[in-house]
């Protein structure tokens, strides 16, 4: 009887405050012998069943419930051992098919939520954004697409370590959920990128969205183990429909739009500027000497200029830069005025074997953290 009690004190855990409940366990205690299981079972599935009945079904439920957790290799609520129990093996008046809830949740929110910052995974994200675009194709609605990527975190990971970091990806979610409407949908997509995506909402409200994401973060203190840090981040915005109608255009062009965040300085939300020519640009013919940041032989390669425009830099050459590597490029656009740019190469195309043309973002934050020695390094290399 007492194990009894206890099996129900366990089930109930979450009933104590439903008073008319309390009644009828208070009740319980003063029966005994076998109405005892009589209520029990009435209690948890409302069947009216004699006590003998009632007796033999509880001590065959409990040998159920093992069963059962053996054979599911978790554990298994009374009541759904019981309900399962009558469900095989007795015919009822009724044939409930009951579903344990709350294993049921779990396993829902296993497969669609990360399990790190609780946001919500990549694979529901895929899912749900086809879904997004067929609602806002049908109702004839906008839907906007914000990619987030933290700005410089391998840095914050060889600095303070990967616990710090986990922490921080933990904190940059909870911040993106502060500003985030409530039918927008938060994703961490990979490692430090996330993805917000949000449904009847317009590009320039999606800007504003994004732009209020970043200005939070960047005015948080992140307090991580004994360290308070300063974060940033940068994003992309693309739009349905006016930037694309799938799902990969959608995530191409956010993508770009990140890339153009980034290259021009980070901490900045941008979005997709279809007409690169906004910018006015000069044309140069002066050689360039370039050196890609990172590469230990310090080797310099010599290049021709094309064009040069504010963010922005495209010149020929022999070498083809890989996507994404950092390069150093110095040269003359007058007589007299020498430039020292940093950027990411996020262009390369080939006209004829080794003649490449190589379109460099150039970030003037970058600039900035480049050592003195280096650029007079790079200086003194001989033309
Ligand atoms: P950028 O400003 O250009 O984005 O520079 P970055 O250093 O943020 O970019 P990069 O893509 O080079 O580095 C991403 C880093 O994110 C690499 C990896 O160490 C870190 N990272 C990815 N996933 C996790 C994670 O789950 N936990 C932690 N702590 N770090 C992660
Ligand atoms: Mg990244
Ligand atoms: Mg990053």
């Amino acid at each position: 009887m007492d194990n009894l009690r206890k099996q129900l004190g366990e089930q109930f855990k979450n009933r104590r405050d439903d008073d008319s409940f309390v009644e009828q366990v208070a009740q319980l205690a003063k029966l005994s012998g076998d109405q005892v299981y009589q209520s029990t079972l009435s209690l948890l599935t409302s069947l009216d069943l004699p006590p003998t009945t009632s007796r033999r079904y509880w001590f065959e439920a409990l040998e159920h419930q093992k069963l059962m957790t053996r054979a599911l290799k978790r554990s298994v609520t009374l009541i759904t051992a019981i309900a399962d129990y009558i469900d095989k093996t007795h015919v009822l008046p009724f044939e409930p098919h009951l579903i344990d809830s709350n294993a049921f949740d779990k396993i829902v929110s296993e497969t669609t939520k990360d399990s790190l910052t609780g946001l919500h995974n990549r694979s529901f994200f895929t899912e749900v954004f086809e879904q997004q675009i067929s609602i806002s194709k049908r109702y004839n609605t906008e839907l906007s697409l914000l990619f987030l990527d933290i700005d410089n975190f391998k840095e914050i990971n060889d600095i303070y370590g990967h616990p710090v970091g986990d922490i921080i990806l933990k904190k940059i979610a909870l911040a993106i959920n502060s500003v985030k409407r409530e039918s927008d949908i938060a994703v961490r997509y990979g490692g430090e990128e996330f993805v917000l995506l949000m449904p009847f909402t317009n590009n320039t409200n999606g800007m504003k969205v994004g732009e209020r994401i970043r200005k939070v973060i960047s005015e948080t203190t992140f307090a991580a183990e004994n360290h308070r840090l300063s974060i940033t981040v940068s994003g992309g915005l693309s739009t349905f429909p006016s930037n694309g109608a799938t799902t990969h255009t959608l995530l191409k062009i956010a993508d770009q739009a990140l890339y153009q965040a980034k290259g021009a300085g980070k901490n900045i939300i941008s979005h997709f500027k279809p007409d690169k020519r906004r910018y006015m640009r000069v044309k140069y013919r002066n050689p360039v000497i370039v050196r890609e940041l990172g590469i230990d032989d310090n080797t310099c390669h010599y290049g021709i200029g094309k064009d040069i425009c504010i963010g922005g830099l495209l010149f020929k050459n022999e070498h083809p830069f890989s996507l994404g590597s950092r390069i150093q490029v110095h040269t003359n656009v007058k007589e007299d005025t020498s430039l020292l740019l940093i950027g990411k190469v996020i262009r390369v195309e080939s006209y004829e074997p080794d003649h490449y043309d190589i379109g460099v973002s150039l970030s003037f934050g970058e600039m900035e953290k480049i050592a003195r020695e280096e650029i007079s390094g790079l200086l003194k290399t001989p033309h």
